[in-house]
């Protein structure tokens, strides 16, 4: 089977198909791309949550702020994720404890939740609030991950302090999910889901009416580094004192972060035709969003258009994009029988920017280049806090990002063989001990 290519932007076209989100907003034209010679205080590459949400911290203190996007203003994940607002990060807060110790652990999770707010705070600009809905749930995939599940609750609800989350046991899980199979869930009021795009849009008007300049088709292409930074694309340039690189898996291709900390996965949803309201009742009485505990995780929703949205199916391999989507069709419809009848009106996908840990991956090149990357699929509020952060540094105080600094990172090996090895390896692995579990 042939692997994804290391061209990361065939594999976002690749695997990008028709997002249902696309059909739901009103786009205006595009913004104009950057032309000419420009100066700014900072250039942010990529407008995404990262970059947008950075560029509107810097942009309400007075910052003169330019983003250059690629393509379009969500185009990349952030525009076409599951939604799902979640606190944490995409490890386990322990992988953070154990290299940094309890007291940045904590800080860091704090942090997490600061993210979680700001992303709310912005939906709820929007006149639609970005159709946000609360609630999310983790389900037991199998008996062997109740324990697992049981112990998460212990550690938000006592030394976390979380106090938003609820554990329910097999016998009641029918109360919240009317899937099959799931053998405990985890219910948290705190956290939500959102359509994603719409938040991006809103993200945007705000940067717009706080006088951040973005261009849209502005892939940058080179980056001079010195006390007066000089960012390039095709047709025009910003000379600048800073430079945040928010472009997720696309970021090495400007060769200043560091290389191969970050791989490259895809990701796939699909959604189907809308959905009875009693029936959608009877699936998620509660409303709340929801990921199994599998490694390889799914995730699902009922959005506002009453669609059953269903994410999953990390991939390192290439598949075919038919292939993804009568998998997740498979894996939705054997926790949801009811389903088996539902048209599949859209299906696409995304590019995923993980670490071998899984930890975000945040830094500093030079005192004035700064990169956020490595969100591992667990993005909505890491990449805005990130952006938070890096505004603050950037102003001078850079002791909240430096907390994140702290994490190592293991890079990924060098040479397509290798990387090919240990990428198959990981995929049959992790298959493996869902399976087993
Ligand atoms: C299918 C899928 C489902 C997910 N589900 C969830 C979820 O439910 N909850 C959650 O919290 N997270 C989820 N995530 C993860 C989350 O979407 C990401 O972590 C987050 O959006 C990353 O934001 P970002 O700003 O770093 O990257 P992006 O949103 O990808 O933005 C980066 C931007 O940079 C631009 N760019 C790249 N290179 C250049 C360049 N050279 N010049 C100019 N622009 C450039 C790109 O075009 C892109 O628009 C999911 C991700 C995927 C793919």
């Amino acid at each position: 089977m042939p692997l994804i290519s290391q061209d990361r932007w065939r594999e976002a076209e690749d695997i990008a198909g028709d997002c249902f989100y696309d059909h739901t907003v009103a786009r205006a034209q595009a913004l104009a791309p950057l032309t000419g010679e420009h100066v700014a205080d900072v250039v942010v590459i990529g407008a995404g949550v990262a970059g947008l949400s950075c560029a509107l911290e810097l942009a309400a203190r007075g910052i003169a702020c330019v983003v250059l996007e690629a393509k379009r203003v969500g185009s990349g994940a952030s525009g076409r994720n599951g939604g799902q607002l979640l606190p944490g990060f995409s490890c386990d807060l322990d992988v953070i404890r154990a290299q940094l110790g309890d007291a940045p652990a904590r800080e860091a999770w704090d942090m997490s939740l600061e993210g979680m707010s700001m992303v709310r705070e912005h939906a709820a600009r929007a006149s639609d609030g970005c159709d946000y809905q609360p609630g999310w749930m983790i389900l037991a995939a199998r008996r062997g991950h109740v324990e697992e599940l049981a112990s998460w609750y212990r550690e938000l609800s006592g030394p976390l302090a979380y106090g938003n989350v609820e554990f329910v046991h097999a016998a009641d899980v029918g109360r919240v999910c009317g899937g099959t199979g799931y053998h405990a869930a985890l219910v948290d009021h705190h956290a939500g889901h959102l359509n994603p795009l719409k938040l991006m849009l809103a993200l945007a008007r705000e940067c717009d009416r706080r006088s951040v300049r973005i261009f849209e088709n502005s892939k940058v292409t080179s980056v001079a580094r010195g006390a007066r930074l000089s960012v390039a694309t095709a047709q025009g340039s910003v000379r600048c004192k800073h430079v945040v690189v928010a472009a997720n898996v696309f970021a090495e291709e400007l060769r200043l972060v560091p290389e191969r900390q970050v791989m490259t996965v895809g990701n796939t949803i699909i959604a189907t035709e809308p959905i009875d309201a009693a029936l959608c009742a009877r699936m998620l009485p509660s409303g709340y969003s929801a990921c199994d505990t599998n490694f390889m995780l799914d995730y699902f929703r009922i959005t506002a258009e009453r669609r059953m949205l269903w994410g999953g199916g990390s991939t390192y391999l290439k598949h075919d994009s038919r292939d993804r989507v009568t998998m997740l069709r498979k894996k939705m419809i054997a926790r949801f029988p009811e389903l088996g009848a539902a048209r599949i009106d859209h299906a696409w996908g995304g590019l995923i920017d993980v670490t071998a840990s899984r930890a975000p991956d945040f830094g500093r090149i030079d005192s004035n280049v700064f990169y956020l990357q490595g969100f591992s699929g667990h993005g909505l509020n890491v990449a805005a806090i990130a952006g938070r952060i890096t505004a603050e540094a950037i102003l001078g105080d850079g002791r909240r990002f430096g907390v994140f600094c702290g994490l190592r990172h293991r890079a990924f090996p060098r040479g397509a063989l290798l990387r090919r090895a240990v990428l198959s390896v990981g995929t049959w692995y992790f298959r493996a001990r869902d399976a087993l579990a």
